[in-house]
């Protein structure tokens, strides 16, 4: 049985100040989790305080970006290294946002999905289509590529740890989610491709989340489907009340 994991990705979002107060909020009253996983993705500036806020609590920290190589000539950039040092448990990798603004690929994507596993950290994997991808029918064989390219070379056991996040680009931050029928739709899909390339009982394991315009009114309904594990969350995962609420609805 999988559990859910709810991840809330801030962006470039807060002061340390801000931070601080919502990670103690979230501390104070976040529910006893079970079955669900909450993890906060902030900036890299916030990090060791959040970790430091969070210890000894069942909420844990990820980054929302990396490089692949350990430590180097890479001005501005930030290692597996540095982020395992810190006590950071996951890290978002390939996110749309990432892909369109700072010349992400699949290629870089694989690379940093393999380094964090070298790093015992896990990573958040995000696919998903553009609209004119999704009016075109290209959802499936799109996502399909995706995948295939960032899980290139793991072993089955690192693919069962893998977090894949499915996000149709066109859902992100406009407040059109899919509807939850349609995600799970590609959501399976992901497992049924993920079960090709390794096998079904790894694919059974791996967690599979929806993200795109996921708040509290809609959070129920998407994790009632068969394939929809969890959720990554921006702009609903920025003030503690509303984060809070869709980690409870992860409990159910
Ligand atoms: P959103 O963002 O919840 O604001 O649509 C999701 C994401 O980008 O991960």
């Amino acid at each position: 049985m999988r559990s859910n994991v709810i991840a809330g990705n801030w962006k470039m979002n807060k002061t340390l100040t801000e931070a601080n107060d919502f990670i103690d909020e979230v501390v104070k009253t976040a529910p006893q989790l079970e079955k669900t996983e909450a993890i906060v993705c902030a900036p890299f500036p916030f990090l060791a305080s959040l970790v430091e806020k969070t210890k000894g609590s069942q909420v844990k920290i990820g980054a929302q970006n990396m490089h692949f190589e350990d430590s180097g000539a890479f001005t501005g950039e930030v290692s597996p290294v540095m982020l395992k040092d810190l006590g950071v448990t996951h890290v978002v990798l390939g996110h749309s946002e990432r892909r369109e603004h700072f010349a992400e690929t699949d290629e870089s994507v694989n690379k940093k999905t393999h380094a964090a596993f070298n790093h015992g950290l896990t990573p958040i994997v995000c696919v998903g289509e553009t609209l004119e991808q999704r009016e075109a029918n290209e959802t499936m064989q799109h996502v399909e590529n995706q995948i295939k390219k960032a899980l290139d070379g793991l072993t089955d056991e690192q693919v069962a740890k893998t977090v894949i996040a499915y996000e149709p680009i066109w859902a992100i931050g406009t407040g059109k989610t899919a509807s939850s029928k349609d995600a799970n739709e590609v959501c399976s899909h992901i497992r049924q491709v993920v079960g090709k390339v390794t096998s079904e009982a790894t694919a059974d394991k791996v967690v599979i989340q929806y993200g795109g315009s996921v708040k509290p009114a809609n959070v129920d309904e998407l994790l009632a489907e068969s394939d929809i594990d969890g959720a990554l969350v921006g702009g609903a995962s920025v003030e503690a009340d509303s984060f809070l609420q869709l980690v409870e609805a992860g409990t159910k």
